[in-house]
C-alpha cells in the first residue's frame, strides 16, 4: 500500500487551516499535520519529513532560516492572506518554493502544492541515484584497488616474469575498461622497445612487436620518463605506431632508468582515459618494474648459484663445507664417492655420523686450535688425500681435498730407491775411510799428502752422513719406527743439549731454556724424538753467527704439547720458507761452506708427521727464526706440577 504523502501547516489561522486541510488537500488524498509550537518543530520534522510545509508570518525568519539550511530538499510554500505581485517576488526571493494566498481557487491550490510535492519527489530521486552512482563508483574504486593489491602480492611470490607482466597488462585492460594493452621492454643493444605481453579485448590483436625509440611518441616516453594520455584531437596531431583513439604511456622505471613502457588504447571506441585510469596504470607499472627487478637479481643470483654448483660438482678435487656445529652443508660429488655416500644422507647430519675416516675426523676434533690447516688422510680404497682446511667466517669450515696418491707412491719408489743405493754404498764408504787411515801407517807421508788424506776423509764422512740422513728417512717414512711408549720430553731434551754443548760452547752462544712442568706426556718413539730435537737445535746454533742466543721452550696448550726451537740467527727469507721442509732444499742466504745435507729438516718434518704432529717456522731474516712443533698429548696424561 502506498503512504499517503504528508503535508505540514504552521498557520496561525484556524480557518485558514480548517479550508486547506479539509477542503483541499485531505480530499486529495493528502494526510495534513497542523504544528503549533515553533521551538518543537525542527524536532518533529527531523523525526520525519513531509512532502512539503506550509507556513505563515507567525513563523520567526530565525527558525526560517534554520528550517531552509537544514531541510534543503524540503518544499516551503508561504501562506498569507492576500499577496501584491511585488510581495509575491520577495516571498520567491526569500528562498520561498510557492507563494499562495487565501485568495487562490482550490484547484490553483492544490496545484501549486502538487508541484512543490513532485519537485521534491524528483530531487529526492536524483538525489538516490547520485548516491547510488557514487557507492558504485567507490566499489569499483575498491575493487580495483584490491585487484592492485592483489596482483602485488602475487609479484612477491612468483618469479615467473611472464607470467607477471602477462598479468599486469590484462590488469590494465581491466580496470581501465581499454580495449588493449601492452607491456614493451627496452632491448639496450638495439635501442628499440620491444613486446613481453599484450591483452586485447575481443579478436584484435597487437600488430607491433618492436619498436625504435627515436622519433616516436613510446621514445618520448623512455627519454623523459613522464607518463603520457591523450585522447580525441590531441591524437591526431602525434604520429603513434597505429590508429588509435585515446592511450595512455606510463615509463617502467628502475631506479633512475626507464626500461620500459606500459600502454593501454582504445582503437574504436571514442572513450577517453582519465586520471584515474592513469594512477592506476602507473602503480602497475611500478609492479612491473619490480618484477622485473627481482627477476633479475633472482636470474643473476642463479646463475651464480649454477656456476658455483657445477664447479663445486665437477672439480676432481673433494670439497666439505661444514657449519659451526660440524654439520655437513655442503659437500660434493668427488668427496660423496670417496666415501661412498649419497648427497640427501648427508646434507644437515653431524659430519662424525656419516663420514667414519678416523684420520679426518680426527683432523676436524682438532680444528677449532689454530695449529690446525690440514693434513693427510687414507681411505678405504688405499687412496691418500691431502687435506686443507679453511675456517669460513659466519659459516663454519671448508675442508678440500687432493688426491696425492700418485705423489705418494712416487715418493715411495724413489725412497726405496734411494735407500738400496745407500745401502749400498755405504760398505765402499767405509772401506774408503778405513784405507785412508791405514795409508800412514803404511809409509811416511808429507805434509801435502797428509792435507789431502784429510780432505778426502772429510768428504766422506759428508757423504756418510747424507747417506746415514737418507736411510733414516727412508726408516721413518716406511714407518718402520711404529714402536712408541709414553715419552717424557724433558729429560730427552737435556741430554740432546748435552750432546751438543761442545758445539754451543765452540760458538759462543747463549743458551735459554724454559719448561714448563706441566710439559705433557706424549706417545712417541724416544731415539726419533731426540734427533727431531737435536737437528732443531744444531740448525739453531749452525745458523747463529757466534755469541747469539737460542733457548727451547715446551708447555701445554690444549691437550697438546707445544715446543719451541728458537734462534736470533740468520733467518730464511720469506719466500723461501715454504720449501726449506723438502728434501735438498737449502736457502739461499747460508754463508758460504756452510756443512749440511739439506736432509735434517725433512727428518724432522717426518717425524713430526709419525707421531700425528704439525711443525711450522716463523722467521725473519737477520733477526732469527722459530720452529713450532705440536704433538698430541698422551690421553690420560697425567701431568702435573710435581712431576719432575
Ligand atoms: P741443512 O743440512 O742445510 O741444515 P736442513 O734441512 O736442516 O738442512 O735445513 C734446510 C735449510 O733451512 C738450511 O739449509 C737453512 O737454509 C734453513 N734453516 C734451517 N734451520 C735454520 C735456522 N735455525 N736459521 C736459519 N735457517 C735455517
Amino acid at each position: 500500500m502506498v503512504e499517503p504523502k504528508l503535508i505540514a501547516l504552521f498557520l496561525e489561522d484556524d480557518t485558514a487551516v480548517n479550508r486547506l486541510a479539509v477542503q483541499i488537500l485531505q480530499p486529495a488524498g493528502y494526510q495534513v499535520e497542523r504544528l503549533i509550537d515553533e521551538a518543537q518543530l525542527q524536532p518533529r520534522l527531523r523525526i520525519e519529513l513531509p512532502n512539503a510545509l506550509l507556513v505563515d508570518d507567525s513563523l520567526s525568519k530565525k527558525t526560517l532560516h534554520a528550517l531552509f539550511k537544514e531541510f534543503p530538499v524540503l518544499p516551503l510554500i508561504y501562506y498569507t492572506a492576500q499577496a501584491s505581485p511585488e510581495e509575491r517576488l520577495r516571498h520567491y526571493q526569500e528562498g520561498f518554493d510557492a507563494v499562495l494566498t487565501a485568495q487562490d481557487d482550490p484547484v490553483e491550490t492544490l496545484s501549486i502544492v502538487n508541484r512543490a510535492v513532485q519537485r521534491q519527489e524528483d530531487w529526492q530521486e536524483w538525489l538516490q541515484l547520485e548516491r547510488k552512482r557514487h557507492t558504485q563508483s567507490l566499489e569499483k574504486r575498491v575493487e580495483d584497488l584490491e585487484r592492485l593489491h592483489r596482483i602485488g602480492g602475487k609479484i612477491s611470490a612468483s618469479l615467473n616474469l611472464n607470467q607477471v607482466l602477462r598479468e599486469v597488462v590484462t590488469a590494465a585492460v581491466e580496470l581501465t575498461d581499454a580495449e588493449e594493452g601492452n607491456l614493451m621492454l627496452l632491448d639496450k643493444d638495439s635501442g628499440n622497445l620491444i613486446l613481453h605481453a599484450a591483452h586485447s579485448v575481443g579478436e584484435q590483436k597487437t600488430a607491433i612487436l618492436r619498436i625504435p625509440i627515436y622519433d616516436t611518441l613510446l621514445g618520448e616516453v623512455i627519454r623523459t620518463q613522464k607518463a603520457v594520455i591523450l585522447g580525441g584531437s590531441e591524437l591526431t596531431k602525434i604520429k603513434t605506431a597505429f590508429f588509435v583513439r585515446a592511450l595512455i604511456y606510463v615509463p617502467l622505471l628502475m631506479g633512475n632508468q626507464a626500461i620500459g613502457v606500459l600502454g593501454i588504447y582504445n582503437r574504436k571506441r571514442e572513450q577517453p582515459f582519465s586520471e584515474y585510469h592513469l594512477m592506476l596504470l602507473e602503480a602497475l607499472a611500478d609492479y612491473a618494474a619490480i618484477a622485473i627487478q627481482n627477476a633479475y637479481y633472482y636470474t643473476a643470483n642463479e646463475r651464480e648459484r649454477q656456476k658455483l654448483h657445477t664447479l663445486l660438482t665437477n672439480v676432481r678435487d673433494g670439497v666439505l663445507v661444514l657449519d659451526d656445529e660440524f654439520r655437513v652443508v655442503l659437500i660434493n660429488e668427488a668427496c660423496l664417492s670417496a666415501f661412498g655416500l649419497q648427497e640427501q644422507d648427508c646434507l644437515g647430519k653431524a659430519i662424525d655420523q656419516v663420514i667414519f675416516n678416523q684420520d679426518l675426523i680426527l683432523m676436524l676434533k682438532q680444528a677449532p686450535s689454530q695449529w690446525a690447516k690440514g693434513g693427510e688422510i687414507r681411505l678405504e680404497d688405499g687412496r691418500i688425500w691431502n687435506c686443507q682446511l679453511t675456517p669460513i667466517p659466519d659459516v663454519g669450515l671448508a675442508v678440500t681435498m687432493h688426491d696425492i696418491t700418485h705423489l705418494k707412491e712416487l715418493d715411495r719408489v724413489k725412497s726405496e730407491f734411494v735407500s738400496a743405493v745407500s745401502h749400498d754404498l755405504r760398505s765402499p764408504l767405509t772401506a774408503i775411510l778405513g784405507y785412508t787411515e791405514l795409508i800412514g801407517r803404511v809409509g811416511p807421508l808429507n805434509e801435502r799428502q797428509k792435507e789431502f788424506i784429510k780432505r778426502v776423509q772429510a768428504s766422506v764422512q759428508g757423504i756418510t752422513a747424507l747417506i746415514s740422513d737418507l736411510l733414516d728417512l727412508g726408516r721413518i717414512e716406511a714407518g718402520l719406527d711404529a714402536r712408541k711408549e709414553l715419552l717424557d720430553l724433558r729429560p730427552l731434551i737435556r741430554q740432546s743439549l748435552e750432546n751438543l754443548s761442545n758445539f754451543l760452547n765452540e760458538k759462543g752462544h747463549q743458551l735459554e731454556v724454559e719448561i714448563s712442568p706441566s710439559t705433557p706426556l706424549i706417545w712417541g718413539n724416544a731415539v726419533r724424538i731426540q734427533q727431531m730435537i737435536a737437528n732443531l737445535v744444531s740448525n739453531a746454533i749452525k745458523y747463529t753467527p757466534k755469541g747469539g742466543r737460542l733457548g727451547v721452550r715446551t708447555r701445554k696448550e690444549d691437550e697438546q704439547l707445544v715446543l719451541q726451537v728458537w734462534d736470533s740467527g740468520i733467518g730464511i727469507p720469506p719466500a723461501e720458507q715454504p720449501y726449506i721442509f723438502d728434501k735438498f732444499y737449502r736457502a739461499s742466504n747460508l754463508p758460504e761452506d756452510t756443512s749440511g745435507t739439506g736432509l735434517g729438516l725433512t727428518i724432522v718434518k717426518s717425524i713430526v708427521e709419525d707421531h700425528q704432529g704439525r711443525i711450522w717456522v716463523e722467521s725473519t731474516p737477520e733477526q732469527g727464526t722459530t720452529f713450532t712443533i705440536v704433538l698430541p698429548a698422551a690421553e690420560g696424561d697425567q701431568s702435573s706440577p710435581d712431576r719432575k
